[in-house]
């Protein structure tokens, strides 16, 4: 259980004054939440942090006063000037002075009571804010701070910037991270003295108020001591929490998983084409590793199209041919469909029984789904998130295949793995993005890895071209001609900056601009934002060729498959990374025909946009990109700007990141092997971390141990 002592923490942000609803809501838009966290809590507010600070402590006098910058002054109230009468477009002035010289205070439409009341005629007023000169004139235009000297200590010298949304002001979160600093329990610490002196490194609780409360300008730095300590906390409890889950997999007993081959040889004759060498020899290294009398941790890594999903499902039915039960874990509803569509008629040539368990099966039909899982009447499970409900339970799960792993977290890893019968479930990661070392290593700490390294025989390469927007009558031509074929298209719709609704908008509008050019019922249009079997149907259409071309938000990023589909159309493609374009031009190219991709952009493009699109052009290699991409954007960047939107680190995307992980790492070995049950004062404070850091996962096998 939780230390009491951290409640306070992980109470809703209701909990603090001033946050109803109506706020908690906008915060949840500000503030990044960690997956399965549907409402801010306190703790998710101290982990909103800073981007920089206003810098308020140059206290002039009005005469030395700098114009152009931000000044905090003291001055009296000489006398205020309301504009005439009849003219709301003239300010309001009130003089103001010290000794040294007259300051004026300007409101645009003020109302005027407001004024009075915050500057009395006669009294003493630290105000805060730009100084103007105008007309030989010192002037502050809308002070951000006017305090009487009672009250100075609310104008902070030094004001944090946070990012914001529509409605929810930096006042707010200042005053919320006031009263979340308050509720910081004293926290015994979990670094060794001599590491935080070497480092210059504050304890715990002052780290975090520093951050929020700077002293000093490098105190809200990311390369700053205090963000610096943070951030390696963060990658510690990481570290350890992956160490523990390795310790926990190599402690238990192993489950040797074998079959006679007899699935797999009808699977095989069911496929409509031969396996590639790479898939042969990753489905044997997978076979070999479920035999072993271990638990398999394994990654299959394949470009998209390389033909992941066969492996899988051979890798399921050699578990199946063992008497046992699999599952297959998507990261979205729409690729749990796929998957199920794509597995079912093989599975049913071969004799395999599939479900599939997503957000949408409810009521009876989920009832009857879960009892027909329980008493083994189902071999094969595909699902989402779904199954890790606590009522889920298999008669028998040896295996466990979660696609596009890297949505997923820790915990949630851990708990498909613990509904594995005895000797827990052997588990298989695919994914479609090669993932740089370091992110490996934060995501899995050591573990097997196979590879696809060819596409299926036949294949021809996609041919990318880039065009500017100017030419998009052009585009729309070659593409009706290409529709007059035979032809389907994805037309994939610009990704706009933290906001989704602009994204939708876009898409909505090139939807309604081409079903006008080619007709009601030929155009279909997919969003993130759209209801689920609103979803299938658009989809389906597509996949049976009702519908030639589908307008899509990047909801079809991952794994969508309807090998008709031979143009992807990408505009704005120089919003998009370079391996988020390679993921989405991978919805094409799937069958043997010639497949085209076309990158629209703006009409001006800077230098390294060129290059990149010119890049895109020119290779077809999804490790090639990948490397590029780290090496355009930085490992930090691709980590912070992981696609799914929910990174795994809300503090550690810090200069110096490797550095501090693999430090992490070496930490997290030690500790394991002085102090396996953390048994000791720093293992008591580390579980504290672990608490803190919500990887109780890891606390919860510690203690089964
Ligand atoms: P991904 O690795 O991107 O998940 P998929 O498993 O979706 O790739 O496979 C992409 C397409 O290639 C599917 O239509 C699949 O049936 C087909 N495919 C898979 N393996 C082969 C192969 N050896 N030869 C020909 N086509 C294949
Ligand atoms: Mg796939």
């Amino acid at each position: 259980m939780r230390p009491t002592a951290l409640n306070p923490l992980f109470a809703s942000a209701q909990a603090l004054s001033g946050i109803g609803p109506r706020l908690l809501a906008l915060l949840k838009k500000a503030v990044k939440l960690p997956p399965g966290v549907a409402e801010p809590r306190v703790l998710d507010v101290l982990w909103h942090l800073p981007t920089g600070v206003i810098d308020r402590r140059a206290e002039p006098d009005v005469a030395t006063a700098v114009p152009g910058t931000i000044a905090t002054l003291k001055v009296r109230v000489l006398k205020h000037r309301p504009p005439p009468r009849g003219n709301t477009r003239a300010p309001y002035k009130v003089s103001c002075e010290d000794d040294s010289g007259r300051l004026d205070l300007v409101f645009f439409h003020a109302e005027r009571s407001f004024v009075e009341r915050q500057l009395p005629v006669g009294e003493t007023r630290y105000v805060s804010g730009r100084i103007e000169r105008y007309n030989d004139m010192m002037q502050m235009t809308h002070p951000d701070y006017i305090v009487g000297p009672e009250n100075r200590g609310d104008l902070p010298s030094l004001e944090p910037v946070y990012p914001l949304t529509a409605g929810l002001s930096g006042k707010i979160l200042i005053k919320a991270t006031r009263q979340a600093l308050e509720r910081l329990p004293d926290i015994p610490e979990w670094q060794p003295p001599a590491w935080l002196a070497a480092r210059n490194w504050p304890p715990f609780v002052m780290a975090v108020s520093s951050v929020h409360r700077p002293q000093d300008v490098g105190d809200v730095s990311p390369g700053g001591a205090p963000w610096q300590r943070l951030a390696y906390d963060e990658l510690l409890a990481n570290q350890l929490a992956l160490a523990f889950v390795r310790e926990n997999y190599k402690a238990q007993r192993g489950r040797p998983v074998s079959g006679d081959g007899r699935l797999r040889s009808r699977i095989a004759q069911a496929l409509p084409f031969k396996l590639t060498p790479s898939q042969h020899a990753a489905i044997a290294e997978i076979a070999d590793d479920m035999a072993a009398p271990r638990r398999m941790l394994r990654l299959l890594q394949g470009d998209v199209g390389s033909g992941k999903t066969v492996v899988a499902l051979m890798a399921m039915a050699v578990a199946v041919e063992a008497g046992s039960q699999a599952a297959l874990m998507a990261p979205t509803e729409v690729l749990a469909r796929q998957h199920a569509e794509t597995i079912a008629p093989l599975a049913e040539k071969a004799g395999l029984r599939i479900g599939l368990l997503t957000g949408r099966e409810k009521g009876k039909p989920r009832t009857e789904l879960l009892s027909r899982l329980a008493s083994g009447e189902i071999d094969i499970l595909i699902g989402t998130h779904a199954l890790f409900q606590s009522d889920v339970a298999f008669r028998d799960l040896a295996f466990a295949v979660i696609d596009e792993q890297h949505r997923f977290g820790v915990h949630q890893r851990l708990a498909l793995q613990t509904k594995g019968g005895d000797g827990g479930a052997n588990v298989l990661v695919m994914t479609a993005t090669p993932i740089p070392r370091t992110l490996l290593m934060t995501h899995y700490g050591d573990l097997d890895v196979s590879k696809l390294t060819e596409k299926p025989a036949g294949r021809k390469p996609i041919k990318t071209t880039m065009a500017s927007t100017d030419r998009l009558v052009d585009v729309i031509e070659r593409i009706r001609a290409n529709v007059a074929e035979g032809a389907q298209i994805y037309w994939v719709c610009p990704l706009i900056e933290s906001s989704e609704k602009s994204e939708l908008a876009a898409a909505e509008e090139r939807h309604a601009h081409l079903t006008q050019i080619f007709g009601e019922g030929v155009v279909g249009l997919l969003h993130g934002g759209m209801a689920a079997t609103a979803k299938d149907k658009t989809m389906q259409a597509f996949a049976e060729n009702t519908s030639k071309i589908l307008v899509a938000t990047t909801v079809i990023e991952v794994g969508v498959n309807v090998p008709n589909a031979t143009i992807m159309v990408i505009e704005h493609a120089e919003r998009f990374g370079l391996a988020q374009l390679h993921q989405l031009r991978g919805r094409v190219g799937r069958s043997d025909r010639q497949s085209f991709c076309l990158l629209l952009h703006a009409p001006q493009l800077g230098e390294t946009a060129e290059k990149r699109l010119t890049m895109m052009c020119e290779t077809d290699d999804g490790f090639k990109i990948a490397e590029k991409d780290l090496e355009l954007r930085g490992g930090g960047e691709v980590l912070g700007a992981r696609q799914s939107g929910d990174a795994e680190f809300r503090i550690a995307d810090v200069p110096g990141f490797e550095t501090l992980l693999e430090a992490a790492r070496d930490d997290a070995k030690m500790i394991l092997a002085t102090d396996p049950r953390l048994a000791s004062a720093r293992g008591q404070a580390l579980k504290v971390l672990l608490y803190i850091f919500e990887q109780d996962g890891a606390v919860q096998l510690f203690r089964a141990a």
